[in-house]
C-alpha cells in the first residue's frame, strides 16, 4: 500500500494529513458520522508512504507496547478542579505540571461553532481550561498537530488509537524525547450524526450553544453522565445554571445510545485494540469505578504510568496518589472490544433519516429486545 487511499472506516486520527508533505490528505466526516482521510489529488502523491507507515490503524500490533509500572488512584488536591474534571483531574493537574515544566499541551476543547471536538495547543493554565471534562465524540485533530514544532516539547492527549498513531509519527521523526503522551481507557467513539442530532434538538431549547459539558457532578461522580448545554437564549442570571441538563439515569438519549454501543465507529467494535492494559502512551487515565471507590462522590481517576518518563511525570503533579494493583484500578473497564448490538443497522440507517432521537432509541431497544428473545429460543 502506498498511500491511505484505500483505507475507510478507520481511526480517523488524521495524523496521515498530518505527515503529508504534499499536504493533499484531508480528513473529512463520512457518510456515518466519522472522520476519514481522503486524498483529494491522488495525481501529486509522490509514494513516499509516510501516510501508511504513520497509521495505527493498518498495523496489526501498537507501536510501543510498554507494561504497567505502577498503578494508582488518584486526584486533584484543588478541590474546585476536581468538581470540574470527569473524574479525578488527573489530566489537568498534569497538563498544569508539565506547563510549568516548560511544555505545551495538545488538549481536546469544544467547538460552539461548529459544534465539534478539536485538539488545541494550550501554553498556559487559562487555556488549559477549555480541555477539562470528556467531550464524548470523536475530535478533529488536524488543525492543531499541525501547529506542532517539532523542536519543542508537547504533552499530547487523546483517545488510544490517535495516541498510538502520533506514536508513530513522533517515532517516525525521532522525536521521542520531546513528546509525553497520555491516553485513557476508551469506551469507543459515537457518530457525529447522533451529535448533530441531539445539539439541534437541544439548540431549539437554548439556542445557538455557547458550552456543553458531558459530565457533572451536582449530583455525585457516580451519576455524573449528565449533559449541560447553555445557549444564547440563557438569560445573564441563568448564565451559572445551564439552561439544558439530561442525566443518563433519567434516560438521557445521547448516552443511551452511546453508553449501549449503539453507534460506535466500525473500528471501534472491529478494529480497537487498546483495551485494558494495552497502550503505546506513556500515562492513561480513566474512571476508577468499581468498588474501592464506590461510595465517593468527589471522583477517583484511575491512573496508570507505562513508562519511567510518565511515572516521573505524575510524581511532580498536584495529585493524591495511591499506589493500587492494576486488576483493581481495571475493575470497571471494559476488557474486550464492545459487540456490535442488534440494533447497530437500524441505528446506522435511522441515524441519516429525519426520524427523532427518541424514535430512534425506542425502536433500538425494541430490536435488541426482540432480537434476544428469538436467540434464547
Ligand atoms: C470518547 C471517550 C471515551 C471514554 N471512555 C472511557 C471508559 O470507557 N472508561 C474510563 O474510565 N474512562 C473513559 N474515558 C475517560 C474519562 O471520561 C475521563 O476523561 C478520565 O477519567 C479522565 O478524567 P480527568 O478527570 O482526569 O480529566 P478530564 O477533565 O475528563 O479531562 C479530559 C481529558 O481528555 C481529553 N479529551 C476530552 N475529550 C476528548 C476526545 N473527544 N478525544 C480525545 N481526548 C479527549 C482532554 O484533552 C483532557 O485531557 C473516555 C473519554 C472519552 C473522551
Amino acid at each position: 500500500m502506498n498511500n491511505v487511499s484505500s483505507i475507510a472506516d478507520c481511526y480517523g486520527c488524521g495524523v496521515c494529513a498530518i505527515v503529508c508533505s504534499r499536504n493533499i490528505i484531508k480528513l473529512n466526516l463520512n457518510n456515518n458520522g466519522f472522520y476519514e482521510p481522503k486524498i483529494v489529488d491522488t495525481t501529486k502523491c509522490i509514494n513516499c508512504k509516510l501516510c501508511v507507515n504513520v497509521c495505527a490503524y493498518i498495523h496489526d500490533d501498537i507501536s510501543s507496547k510498554n507494561s504497567v509500572l505502577k498503578s494508582f488512584a488518584g486526584w486533584s488536591k484543588n478541590d474546585n478542579i476536581r468538581f470540574e474534571c470527569s473524574s479525578g483531574g488527573a489530566s489537568y493537574e498534569l497538563g498544569q505540571a508539565l506547563i510549568k515544566a516548560g511544555y505545551e499541551v495538545c488538549g481536546v476543547r469544544y467547538n460552539c461553532v461548529l459544534n465539534r471536538a478539536e485538539h488545541y495547543i494550550a501554553t498556559t493554565s487559562e487555556e488549559l481550561k477549555a480541555s477539562i471534562g470528556s467531550k464524548y465524540i470523536q475530535s478533529y485533530t488536524v488543525d492543531c498537530f499541525k501547529l506542532i514544532n517539532r523542536k519543542k516539547r508537547y504533552l499530547v492527549t487523546g483517545t488510544p488509537c490517535q495516541i498510538d498513531s502520533f506514536r508513530r509519527y513522533i517515532q517516525q521523526f525521532k522525536i521521542e524525547d520531546n513528546f509525553i503522551l497520555l491516553d485513557f481507557f476508551c469506551h469507543g467513539v459515537p457518530s457525529m450524526l447522533l451529535w448533530k442530532k441531539y445539539i439541534a434538538k437541544v439548540e431549539k431549547e437554548t439556542g445557538k450553544t455557547t458550552s456543553v459539558s458531558w459530565r457533572n457532578k451536582h449530583t455525585g461522580w457516580h451519576d455524573s453522565w449528565a449533559m449541560a448545554v447553555t445557549g444564547n437564549k440563557c438569560s445573564r442570571e441563568s448564565d451559572l445554571n445551564p439552561i439544558y441538563i439530561s442525566h443518563f439515569s433519567k434516560g438521557d438519549v445521547f448516552y443511551n445510545l452511546f453508553l449501549n454501543n449503539s453507534c460506535l465507529g466500525k473500528a471501534c467494535y472491529d478494529k480497537c485494540k487498546y483495551k485494558y492494559n494495552n497502550s503505546s502512551a506513556d500515562i492513561r487515565i480513566g474512571d476508577m469505578w468499581g468498588q474501592t471507590y464506590k461510595d465517593n462522590q468527589k471522583g477517583v481517576s484511575a491512573i496508570v504510568a507505562f513508562t519511567q518518563k510518565g511515572l516521573e511525570c505524575l510524581e511532580q503533579c498536584n495529585l493524591e496518589l495511591r499506589e493500587i494493583a492494576f486488576e483493581t484500578v481495571t475493575e470497571g473497564q471494559m476488557l474486550k472490544s464492545p459487540k456490535k448490538p442488534m440494533c447497530y443497522r437500524w441505528c446506522k440507517l435511522a441515524l441519516k433519516m429525519p426520524i427523532k432521537l427518541n424514535i430512534v432509541l425506542f425502536i433500538s431497544k425494541v430490536i435488541n429486545f426482540c432480537g434476544h428473545k428469538i436467540l434464547k429460543k
